[in-house]
């Protein structure tokens, strides 16, 4: 079995431990832990040093759930590792990475509802899906996580006001609870898990395979408008105006702007090409024509770009960077112009491991999801507070979304500003109490947050932002389903058993 000869394999280089599991369970596979690795948070601000297992099936999952059931082995699933903090990571057990389990099973045409093994990425779905004229309903920035990533933290996309989240759009699923049970989960069958497993960020059980409704499209090109706002006021006002004529909406905000300037930007409203309306249809969604162009202004490859970019990773000239791309669009502005899907939501893969910019450093991301009526207000409070501190965001992303039924969502009816930090050993303590003062901001206005992103979170405080029935069902559902506490994983850790 994989999971066995993997153990094997790893293991040869270092001296077995004796296994006290293998004397009780007749049929326990001999597991014999890989050497632990370095796994670490997307934004590189935490890692765990943990053996890492790569199951590839139904049952080599199972086995391991076994192995950790009877040697109280703590779990925690990965998935693409995308996840900004330390969602992903466990310092104090096994990693379970389901990349390599990762098979589309089934597509039918008619429905477009598509089965696949939890570790499929995004990437491969709408690889898959754009050739027969279908996206995935819901995409996050970056097209490396996978369907169990995405369900465990219900994400969302530019599109969040219009569709809903990832949940939204699933029809089914299988799920492996530390019990060893396979429940089949729906809106209809064993709905509490439905609800709860996804946003339940990987505490509950395991996504096996999961069925979701891909969207049917009639072009693959979108319309876009690029409209720059001169302040909040301006993108709100743009955002509630346009909002019922839009497929897709994200603000990019210049978080150095100040004064009248606060809250400066562009937007980038689009529109799915209805129908018969594209004379290049099916041909432009073929997969060449949507790839991500590898080389910057036709010379440089993406994957150096970082490189060019790494000069200016210092505040000034981060306030240069943004000023010039606030500047830039005026020169594009209101004119609309076609671009493939791909290009249009995975901007953030436009240059691979941009995120190495703020090496020997590291970097957070702060979302925070704040109810319309006030986000207006509370925005410009967290930004004003930022520029006080003189730690101001390099890249800030602001969106538009509405509620949803899953148990521990973050979604609110209103606006979300995810905001990227730079930070470092040596600077973590300020950023890190920049975080506590803004949370409060975002607690007094009602707001919520996000585990997919967070790295600063304190214990005490999602009991300020959850329902408290919601997370008293949380708790007892995790009591019921994992009662030996086996899933586990540093953020669950740092927010909920310090
Ligand atoms: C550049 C960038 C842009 C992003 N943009 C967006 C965005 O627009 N919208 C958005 O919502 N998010 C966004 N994200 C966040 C990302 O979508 C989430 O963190 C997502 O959960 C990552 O999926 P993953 O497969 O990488 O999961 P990981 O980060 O590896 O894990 C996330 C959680 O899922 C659990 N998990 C993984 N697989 C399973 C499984 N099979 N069963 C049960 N639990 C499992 C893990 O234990 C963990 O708790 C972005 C991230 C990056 C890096």
């Amino acid at each position: 079995m994989a999971v066995k000869k993997q153990i094997a394999k790893k293991a040869k280089k270092q001296t077995p431990k004796a296994n006290p599991a293998k004397k009780k369970l007749v049929n326990l596979p001999e597991v014999i832990l890989p050497s632990p690795e370095k796994v670490e948070a997307w934004g590189m601000n935490s890692f765990s040093m943990s053996s890492v297992l790569k199951p590839t099936s139904e049952k080599e999952i199972e086995e391991i759930f076994q192995y950790a059931a009877y040697t109280d082995t703590k779990i925690a699933f990965r998935g693409g590792g995308c996840s900004y903090g330390d969602a992903a990571i466990n310092s104090e057990g096994i990693v379970v990475d389901l990349s390599n389990y990762n098979k589309i099973i089934d597509f039918d045409p008619k429905s477009g509802i598509l089965t696949a093994e939890s570790g499929v990425t995004i990437k491969q779905l709408w690889e898959f899906g754009i050739e027969k004229s279908f996206w995935p309903p819901v995409v996050s920035g970056t097209m490396f996580p996978t369907l169990g990533g995405a369900l465990s933290m219900n994400i969302h996309g530019k599109n969040n006001f219009a569709v809903g989240t990832i949940g939204e759009h699933i029809q089914e699923f299988t799920f492996l609870t530390p019990k060893g049970n396979i429940l089949n989960c729906s809106p209809k069958k064993n709905q509490d898990v439905f609800y709860s497993a996804i946003s339940g960020f990987g505490m509950l059980g395991c996504f096996l395979e999961v069925k979701i409704k891909m969207k049917k499209i009639y072009s693959g090109k979108m319309k876009v408008w690029p409209v720059v706002t001169r302040n909040f006021q301006e993108m709100f006002d743009y955002f509630e105006a346009e909002y019922k004529n839009s497929d897709y909406l994200v603000g990019w905000v210049d978080a150095f702007g100040s004064g009248k300037n606060l809250g400066r930007g562009l937007i980038h409203k689009s529109i799915n090409l209805p129908k018969g309306e594209d004379p290049d249809f099916p041909d432009n969604c073929k997969l060449e024509n949507q790839d991500l162009p590898t080389r910057f202004l036709g010379i440089i490859p993406k994957s150096w770009m970082w490189v060019f970019m790494k000069p200016f990773s210092f505040p000034l000239g981060m306030r240069i960077v943004n000023y010039l791309k606030y500047l830039s669009g005026f020169l594009s502005n209101n004119k609309p112009y076609t671009q493939g899907h791909a290009e249009y939501s995975f901007l953030l893969d436009y240059v691979p491991n941009w995120k190495y910019m703020y090496k020997p450093g590291y970097m957070i991301q702060y979302q925070s999801f704040i109810p319309k009526e006030n986000a207006q207000e509370a925005f410009e409070e967290i930004f004003a507070l930022c520029q006080k501190r003189k730690i101001v965001s390099w890249l800030a992303v602001f969106k538009k979304h509405k509620p949803d039924p899953f148990l521990l969502t973050h979604s609110v009816d209103g606006y979300s500003m995810a905001m990227d930090f730079p930070a470092s050993d040596r600077t973590r303590e300020k950023v890190w109490a920049l975080a506590y003062e803004m949370d409060e901001i975002v607690l007094k206005y009602g707001g919520k947050f996000y585990f997919a992103k967070d790295a600063t979170l304190r214990p005490g405080i999602p009991e300020r932002f959850f329902p408290k029935e919601n997370l008293k069902k949380f708790h007892a559902l995790k009591k019921k389903l994992d009662p030996k506490s086996i899933l586990q994983t540093d953020l669950y850790k740092r927010i909920f058993l310090n």
